[in-house]
């Protein structure tokens, strides 16, 4: 049996994609899952239907809005009875290339991306610990290989999965203390919506070649390790960035 039975999850944009492989992967480890989306219910009801075991609950917030973040958080602790893991996977993905758009498109770009990908999971966190001290917890983010190979087109992106980064670092010495233990993933290309109209597209086969296993990852593959990070027994990973993209971009 999984040491994660029992235990109370949340996973922010579980509506689709990788969000939702790690929902099934913890529900299928005996774990209570909030489904958290932004917009789609349908698809995170979906999500919901697909999870093992009961006790799942479906919960909606804008990253973007930080009262709403709070409201969305003090919900599944309040519904699940607390929240053992949070795992900050939403993000979003949005082109704004240097040289193609007008300066209030590329502030625009930035805020969105970053008031998301990074403020947002800061403030997930921020509410989420709250209801771990004194008892623990861990948190997993999903970040990206685009954070140390560059992202040339997507570059609030980047900078937002590089900052990702360095908050998992700077809260794993904040938190061991409180036995809060913070990791963190880097996926290359994952085979997700996001990721669809790069792999589908005429660039898909070189995309693939980037690794030398010829191929993308499956979200499922990122959903065992984050709940890997996430098990009783691997706290000594607390600061790590696991890098899940297959020999395509050693880091030294
Ligand atoms: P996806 O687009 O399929 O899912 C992203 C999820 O985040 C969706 O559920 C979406 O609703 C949610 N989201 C986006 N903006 C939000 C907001 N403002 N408020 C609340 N929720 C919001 O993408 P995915 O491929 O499953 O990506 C999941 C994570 O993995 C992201 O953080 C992404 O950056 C990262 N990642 C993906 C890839 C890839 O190739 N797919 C590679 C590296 C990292």
């Amino acid at each position: 049996m999984s040491g994660l039975a029992g235990s109370r999850i949340l996973v922010t944009g579980a509506s689709r994609g990788i969000g939702r492989a790690v929902a099934v992967e913890f529900a299928a480890r005996g774990a209570q899952v909030a489904v958290h989306y932004s917009r789609n219910r349908t698809a995170a009801e979906t999500t919901h239907s697909m999870l093992a075991g009961g006790g799942h609950i479906v919960v909606a917030a804008d990253l973007a809005d930080p009262q709403a973040v709070r409201h969305m958080v003090d919900t599944v602790a309040s519904d699940l009875g607390g929240i053992d893991v949070l795992v900050n996977n939403a993000g979003m993905y949005e082109e704004h290339r240097i040289d193609a758009i007008d300066y209030d498109a590329w502030q625009a770009a930035w805020r969105r991306t970053i008031d998301t990908n990074l403020i947002g999971a800061a403030n997930v966190t921020y509410c989420a610990v709250q209801h771990m001290f004194g008892r623990g917890g861990r948190i997993v983010n999903v970040s990206s290989r685009g954070a140390f190979r560059g992202e040339p087109a997507f570059p609030a992106y980047g900078a937002s999965k590089a900052g990702l980064n360095s908050f998992g670092q700077s809260l794993a010495q904040a938190l061991a203390p409180h036995g809060i233990y913070v990791t963190t993933v880097a996926p290359g290309f994952v085979e997700t919506d996001m990721a669809a109209e790069f792999l589908e597209g005429p660039d898909g086969g070189a995309i693939r070649a980037q690794s030398p296993l010829n191929r993308a990852a499956q979200p499922e593959e990122v959903a065992r390790m984050v709940a890997l990070l996430a098990e009783p027994g691997t706290e000594y990973a607390t600061g790590a960035i696991v890098d899940l993209n297959g020999a395509s971009y050693l880091r030294t």
